[in-house]
C-alpha cells in the first residue's frame, strides 16, 4: 500500500495531540515523557511518542472504521498520543484495546493534563505522592488507597524507576520471581512487607489500581541485645586500640550495623547475594537530585529493617536489621564523600523503643 492511501495526521496536528496531554504517554498509568533534549546536538530535541491512530489509517489496520471519511481518519479526534511501547502495544493486541477504550484514555489523559495546569508546579503530584517500591527494580510515585489490615491498596502515579510494561510483568510473574523479589515498601509508613498476593486494576475513571496482601510485621529485638562487634575505622579497616582488637556493643554496635549493611552491594557477596543494599546505584544515579537520592536510601533501610531474608550463619530467617522498628526520617546535605562514605542523618526508633538520630556514614563505589 502506498503512503498515499493511509490518511495520516498532519505533523501540527500531531505537535497539538501530544501537548494537549504534555508530552505524556495516555496509557494509564504510564505517563512517560516523550520529549526531551537530544545528547548528542544542543539545538535539536528527541521525541519518542507517537500519535496512533484510534480507527486505523488505512483499511486492514487496527479498528479501522470503513463508515469514516478520510477527513475523519486524519482528524487530530482520532489518534491518542502514546510513548513508542504502548503506541505498538495497542496496534498489536487490537482486540483488547477498543476504540471505545482508547477514547476514554485520550480523554482521561487530556483531563490529567488539565489538572495539572491547575497546580502550583509540574512537581505536585510526585512530591506530595509516596514512593512505594517493588521487588529490587521498580519504585512507584503513589497515593496510598485504602489499608484494610493486611490488604493494601495504591493508586499509581509514575514510575521513578522501570515503568508500566515492568510493573505488569512483576504482577504476572510474581508467583513465579525468586522468593527474596517479592516485598513491597512504602516510604511514607515506613513500613515494608513480604507480598503474599498482587493484582493491578484500571478504575472505570482510569486510575490505575495496585492492591497487594500482605504478610505480617517481623517483631523488632532490643538492640542492646546484639552483642559485641569488631570495632570499624573510618575507612572500613578493623580498629585496632591499644594494641587490640577495639570493639563496639549495643547502641554503637547497631549503629555500625546499619552502616555497614548498607555500605555492602547488594548482590556482590558471593553466598549471600541478598544482602546489602542498593546505596551504590542509587548513588551514582541520583546524587544529583538529594531529594529523591535520600528518599530512595530511605526505602532501602525501612526494607533492610522488615523483609526477612535468608541468612547463611543464623538459622530461620530474619531482617538484617530486625533491631530498629521503623526509621523516621533521613536527611542527606550533601553527595560528598569521605572515604567513599557519604553520611546520612538518620531518625529512627530501635527496637526497645528508644528514639535516636545521628549521622551514618554509607559506603558507595563511585562509577
Ligand atoms: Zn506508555
Amino acid at each position: 500500500m502506498s503512503s498515499n492511501d493511509r490518511d495520516d495526521f498532519t505533523p501540527s496536528d500531531k505537535k497539538t495531540m501530544a501537548e494537549r496531554v504534555s508530552w505524556k504517554c495516555s496509557f494509564p498509568g504510564c505517563g512517560r515523557n516523550t520529549v526531551g533534549p537530544n545528547s548528542d546536538d544542543p539545538t535539536k530535541k528527541i521525541n519518542n511518542g507517537i500519535a496512533a491512530h484510534i480507527h486505523a489509517a488505512a483499511s486492514g489496520g487496527p479498528r479501522y472504521n470503513s463508515k469514516m471519511t478520510s477527513d475523519e481518519r486524519r482528524h487530530i479526534t482520532n489518534g491518542v498520543w502514546m510513548c513508542r511501547y504502548h503506541g505498538n502495544l495497542i496496534d498489536a493486541d487490537y482486540t483488547e484495546y477498543s476504540a471505545r477504550t482508547l477514547y476514554d484514555w485520550k480523554e482521561q489523559a487530556e483531563k490529567r493534563a488539565a489538572d495539572s495546569l491547575k497546580l502550583p508546579t509540574q512537581e505536585y503530584s510526585s512530591k506530595h505522592a509516596t514512593l512505594i517500591q517493588l521487588g529490587s527494580g521498580i519504585v512507584y510515585f503513589a497515593n496510598w488507597n485504602a489499608v484494610h489490615s493486611r490488604e493494601w491498596s495504591f493508586e499509581l502515579i509514575a514510575p521513578l524507576i522501570g515503568d508500566a510494561e515492568s510493573l505488569n510483568q512483576y504482577v504476572l510473574e510474581s508467583r513465579s520471581l525468586p522468593e527474596a523479589e517479592i516485598y513491597v515498601v512504602v516510604e511514607s509508613q515506613g513500613d515494608a512487607r513480604k507480598i503474599l498476593d498482587i493484582k493491578i486494576e484500571v478504575s472505570p475513571e482510569g486510575k490505575y489500581l495496585l492492591f497487594i496482601n500482605v504478610d505480617k510485621k517481623p517483631v523488632a529485638t532490643n538492640p542492646h541485645d546484639l552483642g559485641m562487634s569488631m570495632e570499624i575505622d573510618d575507612e572500613g579497616d578493623i580498629f585496632i586500640r591499644n594494641g587490640s582488637l577495639a570493639m563496639v556493643k549495643g547502641i554503637d554496635n547497631a549503629e555500625q550495623m546499619i552502616s555497614i549493611c548498607m555500605g555492602t552491594i547488594k548482590g556482590e557477596m558471593d553466598d549471600e547475594k541478598e544482602l546489602g543494599s542498593l546505596a551504590t546505584q542509587y548513588y551514582n544515579e541520583y546524587k544529583y537530585d538529594l531529594e529523591i537520592f535520600g528518599r530512595l536510601i530511605l526505602l532501602e533501610l525501612i526494607r533492610l529493617s522488615l523483609i526477612p531474608m535468608e541468612r547463611r550463619s543464623k538459622k530461620g530467617k530474619t531482617p538484617s536489621l530486625h533491631f530498629v522498628k521503623r526509621f523516621l526520617s533521613i536527611q542527606i546535605s550533601s553527595a560528598e564523600l569521605t572515604h567513599s562514605r557519604f553520611k546520612a542523618h538518620v531518625e529512627l526508633e530501635w527496637g526497645n523503643g528508644e528514639l535516636w538520630d545521628g549521622e551514618i556514614p554509607i559506603f558507595v563505589l563511585q562509577t
